[in-house]
């Protein structure tokens, strides 16, 4: 059995498969010099490593693309597994906040410890600086590698495990072998806003914003964070998510629509402003956020409105109130590009998935051949997803290719 690729889903897969068959030999074949480099840059170097979601329905509502196929494939091995499976090996998780799960020591390397003991216990074999460059199906069944140090291997099953196919290689490997790729395009990024005083916001955060894209459903409410780049933060990245293939084929260039107070609407705002100002009139309008906005942001908003600083309550006209709770309600932000998320991101796009069984993982164009991992047509917004999804397909292919 050849693995390709030694990522989470390669490892997954090639421990599965040579622990359900002992005997047999499993040997991952990594192109690069390390095995695990995402697992060691995850999570910013913290790996989070699933999500606390035990329903796999509801996990795989959280899958832009794939949401379906891996619904099949949860209901075989989902993230509780993935808790037991680092358990069974010593490594305990633990959930923050937001559901997310890190191993308790907050490090990558726990991870990529246990994956390296696991593998080599279970007697797969490691080869690294080996890539694998064609793979031609053999007369008898099986297949014939060609390896980038100029060798040559052959194998009776394959698994394709070599990640996110915006870089070809995994992506030519599995057309030549018969199958259909969905063209490829960035997830999970932040976008460039150029508006100076969003730059000048940088490092403050709002808790819940409601981002909507103008003229198409994406819309997406969670926290926000200004950045010396334009915006980030949770609300943004799933934002990316969900419109990864519209917001290419808007080259990144699009208006962005927020709310800043989406608990408000403008009669309710308009109430508040107007209990301010019989309270505090001789306040300035800018001294006075509504809770729970940051007082520079609010500064900020107050003078994109066009409303002077020292405004007081009491001398805020109609037409200023209005265009406040316009800036409140719906700030409109030219977005001019992108940027990859340092802590994560993922490819939209790959293998087509109905040409793979994902109760096996096994290919439907050509038998003996298995995928796994980023290289499918599956990816989940953040916060532990797309390793999970790594596991799981990993998993299972694993032990079909063992079965
Ligand atoms: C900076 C960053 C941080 C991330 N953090 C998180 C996180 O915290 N939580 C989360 O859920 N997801 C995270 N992700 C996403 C996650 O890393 C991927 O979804 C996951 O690594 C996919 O696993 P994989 O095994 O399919 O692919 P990869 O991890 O990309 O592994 C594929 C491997 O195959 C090798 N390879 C490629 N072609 C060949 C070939 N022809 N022959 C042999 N080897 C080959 C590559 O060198 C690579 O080592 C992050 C991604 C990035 C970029």
């Amino acid at each position: 059995m050849v693995v390709a690729g030694g990522g989470a889903a390669g490892f997954f897969a090639a421990i599965a498969c040579a622990e359900a068959r002992p005997g047999v030999t499993v040997a991952i074949l990594e192109r690069g010099a390390q095995f695990l480099g995402k697992v060691r840059i995850s999570g910013g170097g913290r790996c989070n490593v699933t999500h606390a979601c035990f329903d796999p329905r509801q996990f795989t509502a959280r899958f832009p693309r794939g949401e379906r196929a891996l619904l099949s494939s949860c209901q075989i091995f989902q993230a509780s597994d993935t808790v037991a499976w680092f358990e069974s090996r010593g490594v305990k998780l633990k959930t923050e906040s937001d559901g997310r799960m890190f191993p308790a020591s907050d490090s990558s390397e726990t991870i990529i410890d246990c994956l390296m003991r696991a593998a080599r216990a279970a007697g797969v074999k490691l080869i690294s600086n080996c890539g694998v460059d064609r793979a031609v199906r053999a007369a008898g069944g099986g297949f014939q590698l060609t390896l980038s140090n100029g060798e040559t291997m052959a194998c009776d099953r394959l698994l394709l495990a070599t990640g996110g196919c915006r870089a070809a290689s995994g992506g030519d490997l599995a057309v030549s072998l018969g199958h259909t790729l969905v063209e490829p395009v960035p997830s999970l990024f932040t976008f460039h806003i150029e508006t100076p005083w969003v730059r000048a916001l940088a490092g403050v955060s709002v808790e819940s914003v409601l981002a909507s894209v103008p003229e198409t459903k994406l819309r997406e409410r969670g926290s926000l964070l200004l950045t010396h780049w334009g915006l980030s933060g949770p609300v943004i990245l799933r934002l990316s998510a969900w419109g990864a293939r519209i917001l290419h084929d808007m080259n990144y260039q699009f208006p962005l629509r927020l709310n800043w107070l989406p608990g408000l609407d403008a009669e309710q705002i308009a109430a508040e402003l107007k209990t301010r100002r019989d309270t505090w009139p001789a306040r300035l309008i800018v001294n006075t956020p509504i809770a729970p906005l940051p007082s520079r942001l609010w500064e900020q908003l107050a003078a994109a409105a066009g409303i002077p600083r020292q405004t007081r309550l009491a001398d805020l006209s109609r037409p200023a109130q209005h265009a406040l709770i316009r800036q409140l309600s719906r700030t409109e932000l030219a977005v001019t590009g992108k940027s990859m998320n340092k802590d994560e991101f993922v490819t939209c796009g790959g293998v087509k998935l109905g040409e793979v069984d994902f109760k096996t993982m096994q290919s439907r164009v050509c038998p003996g051949l298995h995928f796994a991992g980023e290289l499918l047509d599956i990816d989940g917004i953040t916060g532990g997803f797309n390793f999970q999804a790594a596991w799981t397909t990993g998993f299972i292919a694993g032990r079909a290719m063992a079965a």
